[in-house]
Order: structure tokens, then C-alpha cells, then sequence
């Protein structure tokens, strides 16, 4: 698939330390999800590579923070317009290493662009504040500083967003970063990096370190030990945010994290049924299921219990799978072996458990797997406690509010939830009831560059997106200034 590119140039497979592409002494493969195929041998970097680009990241602060807020914005500005510019290429890197559908790739393109246009708007408003003085003789200033050198460590189901979700407020408002992309997924970063250096941002602004699973934890320990890292922002599995916040208690780093979810579904019985399968369609499917808001649990009230799953279950046998080249493909395969055989093992526990199967249920060739609908779950379930990350939904009966309410809370994760109403009083009382750090009302999908997005409980630290992200890479000082 990588034949075809328009711009063979954006296909990097060293990694980029202060603007200097370095083949690295080692070297790992990444394969296409699809055909189990090679695609690239790619750097494999080192801890002492990290030191390296922290050191680069450092040196380069001095000149990017210096710079003005509207200098800065031009330059991402640029880079926003490169990206869009290469659609195609990206969404064919893309598409290669992670599976999802073409359309869907180049719709990733468009999302992750847009936190650099937008927060290359917000470089230009990074206000202070002057406050009252409490002494006649005193005047009382608030000022914001960029935070420094901030590393960022990003998954590979949004391989391009994920990076531009935090590289995009860090440098609008003055920061330099290092990255550590998913090993599975390097290439897509690797030419947004190189779309970065034509932009015109400096070098050493944004470094990326490619590197294999063992070599990434090895960087991942280089990055929070770092005294010269002053923020850490993650995307990932809320195990390794664990390991990762422990490893920057000594250095007291400051932490974006955005870990796992498990997102309740809920309709109730004055639900319009059409929109909601539309959405449970939306929020589940989407990127075959591996999303960290996607939709894990459905709870339908029982006056609508059977209409739903049978609407429901038409939909998910009409989605079309196959490699995400092919036209009308809606669900790509799953990114590794493992995480078919967890699918497979919620389907199996589910149905051993008493769930009844309304669609798909099995594991087709390679790293396909049948989208998914199993209906009458219960809590004793695996999918009633574990994210998925699959095509497989699970349907719970519910009679309820409360009960609804109840279930939905019932987890240690708070990221994303839905529910379908139509109730005005429902609508509020269910949205502050549910423990979450987004609600989707008569939504499925809700992410976008200007909102904040993030989860509470075990769903992480911090919001991603919107004004709100500013404050993250920011550092507040305040000054007093007397004889006045
Ligand atoms: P996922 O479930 O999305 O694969 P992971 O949390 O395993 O999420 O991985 C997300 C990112 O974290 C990847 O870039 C991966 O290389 C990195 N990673 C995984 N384990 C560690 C670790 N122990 N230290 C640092 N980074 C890690």
C-alpha cells in the first residue's frame, strides 16, 4: 500500500532528534494489521537516544519560548495546512499500519489537524491577570510561562490525533516535546514530523523516538526520570499510566493522563430508537471498537429492550469487513493477535455466561473479527468490568432509572458515557448523576478539537482539547510588586 503514495518522501523511517534523522543502531519491523505483511523497518531507539533529544528539547526551548505567541501560531498555521495538504498520504500510512478504513483514516487526518488550527488560534491568548492590590503601594500581576521540556507517549489507535492532541498546546504556548509514539504505529508520526520540519518549526522543537515494546519502556523511564521534563502527557492503558505516574513521583512531573474507559450506553424507553442505534453503531464500531470512549456496555430499558437489538442487530450484520483499501469497508481488522484473542474471550465468557448472540461472534481470517451483539449480558460478565476494545457489544436489560444510573457508575473508569433521552428532566438528571468526564445525549460521537476531553476516576488526569489544555503546559507566576 505504500507503493502508492503521492509523496513518497513522507514515508520516514528514522527517527528525528533535533531536526536530524537518526537511523538508530537497531532497527524493528511494522507490519500492515491486515495482511500480517512487513511494511518498514523502522529506528529503534535508545535510552540514551532520549537523553539525547531531551537535551536537543532543552536547547531548543530557549528559542521557540522566546518567540512571540503570533510567531509561533504562523508556524503551526503552516503546519496545520501541510497536513491537510497530504490527506491521502497520511491517511494511507495510516491505514497500512492500523487497520482502520481508508475513509476513517483521512477523517483522523482532518481531527488530529485541527488541534494544531486551533491552537495555533490559542497561541495568541495565553493572558495573565492583574489583580487587586491588598496595599495601596503594591500592584499584583499573574503572568503564564510555557512549563518547559514536555514528553508525550501516544497509543496507536489514533496515531496521528493522539500526538497532535497534546504537540499542538505545547507548542502554542511555548514548549518544545518529546515523543514516543506507539511502537505499532511510528510511521504516521514519523511524517507528521517531517511535515513539522517543512512547516519551519525548529530543530529540536518536536523530536519523535521511535522504538520497539521493550525499548519504549527503557525511553518511557528516561522521560519520567528526566529533572529537565517538567510534563509527561499520556495516552494509554490506565496500567501503564500507573507505572508511569510512580515513575515521575521523584521529579513531581506534572501529568496529563488519558487512560482506559469503559463506556455504559444507556436507552431509555422514551429514547427515539433509530438515533440511538445509529449512535450505538457509531460509538461502538467505529476503528473496529478500539477506542477508549467507545461504547463497552449497553443498558436498554425494557419497554424498548427488543425493538432496539433487533434494529441493532440488522446494522451490525450489514457491516462490511475487510481490508481498509477496499470500498465500503466499515471495519478494518484488530491490531494484534492479542486483542482478537480478548474479543474472543469476552464473546466466549459472555455466552457462556448465559448472553444470547444477535450478530457475528467469531474470529474470521488473520486479525479479523465478526462485529459483534450479544443480548441479555449481566454483570457477572468479563465485559460488564473490562474494556473490550473490540467489536463487541454487549446488551444489558434494564427497568430503571436509578438502576441504570447505578450500573453505568458501577466501574472504577470515567471517561466517556451515552444515553438516549428525550426527557428534558431525564437529560439533566441522568447527565449529573452519571460519574463521567463526558456525556454524549443522544450522541455517539463527541470528540472534537475545542472540548474538553478526558475522564475522571481511573480514566486519567487533565482534559485534552479546548482552552482548558492550555492550562496544562503552562506554568501560573505571580508577582508582587511593591513601592509603588
Ligand atoms: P494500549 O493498550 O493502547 O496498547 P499501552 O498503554 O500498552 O496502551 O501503550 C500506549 C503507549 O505506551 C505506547 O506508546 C507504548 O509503547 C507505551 N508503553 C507501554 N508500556 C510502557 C511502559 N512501561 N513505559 C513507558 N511506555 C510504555
Amino acid at each position: 500500500p505504500l507503493a502508492l503514495l503521492n509523496d513518497p518522501t513522507l514515508l520516514k523511517t528514522d527517527a528525528l532528534i533535533d531536526g536530524q534523522w537518526i537511523a538508530g543502531t537497531g532497527r524493528f519491523d511494522v507490519n500492515d494489521p491486515a495482511t500480517g505483511l512487513k511494511l518498514a523497518d523502522v529506528a529503534n531507539l535508545t535510552r540514551a537516544d532520549a537523553a539525547t533529544a531531551i537535551a536537543a528539547a532543552a536547547r531548543a526551548l530557549i528559542g521557540w519560548r522566546a518567540r512571540t505567541g503570533k510567531e509561533r501560531s504562523i508556524v503551526l498555521r503552516k503546519w496545520f495546512d501541510l497536513l491537510m495538504a497530504h490527506t491521502e498520504d497520511l491517511g494511507r500510512l495510516m491505514t497500512a499500519e492500523q487497520g482502520k478504513p481508508f475513509a476513517e483514516a483521512k477523517g483522523e487526518v482532518a481531527y488530529g489537524a485541527s488541534f494544531i488550527e486551533w491552537f495555533a488560534e490559542e497561541a495568541k491568548r495565553v493572558n495573565g491577570e492583574t489583580l487587586p492590590q491588598f496595599d495601596n503601594n503594591r500592584r499584583l500581576l499573574v503572568m503564564k510561562q510555557p512549563i518547559g521540556v514536555c514528553a508525550a507517549i501516544t497509543p496507536w489507535n489514533f496515531p496521528l490525533a493522539m500526538i497532535t492532541r497534546k504537540v499542538a498546546p505545547a507548542l502554542a504556548a511555548g514548549c518544545t516535546v518529546v515523543i514516543k509514539p506507539a511502537e505499532l504505529t511510528p510511521l504516521t508520526a514519523l511524517a507528521v514530523a517531517e511535515l513539522a520540519l517543512r512547516a519551519g518549526i525548529p530543530a529540536g522543537v518536536l523530536n519523535v523516538l521511535s522504538a520497539d515494546a521493550d525499548n519504549s519502556i527503557e525511553i518511557g523511564k528516561e522521560l519520567c526520570e528526566s529533572d529537565v521534563v517538567r510534563h509527561l502527557s499520556f495516552t494509554g492503558s490506565t496500567e501503564v499510566g500507573r507505572i508511569l505516574m510512580r515513575q515521575c513521583a521523584p521529579t513531581i512531573k506534572k501529568l496529563s493522563l488519558e487512560l482506559g474507559g469503559n463506556a455504559p450506553f444507556l436507552v431509555f424507553d422514551d429514547a427515539d430508537i433509530d438515533s440511538a442505534v445509529e449512535g450505538a453503531i457509531a460509538s461502538k464500531y467505529r476503528n473496529a471498537g478500539q477506542t477508549c470512549v467507545c461504547a463497552n456496555r449497553l443498558y436498554v430499558q425494557e419497554g424498548v429492550y427488543d425493538v432496539f437489538i433487533e434494529k441493532l442487530a440488522a446494522k451490525v450484520k450489514s457491516l462490511k469487513v475487510g481490508n481498509g483499501f477496499e470500498a465500503g469497508v466499515l471495519q478494518g481488522p484488530l491490531i494484534e493477535d492479542a486483542a482478537v484473542a480478548k474479543v474472543q474471550r469476552h464473546v466466549d465468557d459472555a455466552l457462556a455466561k448465559g448472553g444470547r448472540l444477535m450478530a457475528g461472534g467469531h474470529k474470521l481470517q488473520g486479525q479479523f473479527f465478526e462485529p459483534t451483539l450479544i443480548a441479555d449480558a449481566t454483570p457477572d460478565m468479563l465485559c460488564a468490568r473490562e474494556e473490550t476494545f473490540g467489536p463487541f457489544a454487549p446488551v444489558f436489560r434494564f427497568k430503571s432509572e436509578q438502576e441504570a444510573i447505578d450500573a453505568a457508575n458501577a466501574t472504577e473508569f470515567g471517561l466517556a458515557s451515552y444515553f438516549y433521552s428525550r426527557d428534558v428532566g431525564r437529560i439533566f438528571r441522568v447527565a449529573e448523576a452519571l460519574e463521567y468526564g463526558m456525556v454524549g445525549i443522544n450522541a455517539g460521537v463527541i470528540a472534537t478539537e475545542h472540548v474538553p476531553f478526558g475522564g475522571v476516576k481511573q480514566s486519567g488526569l487533565g482534559r485534552e482539547g479546548s482552552h482548558h489544555s492550555m492550562e496544562d503546559y503552562v506554568e501560573i507566576k505571580y508577582l508582587c510588586l511593591g513601592d509603588i
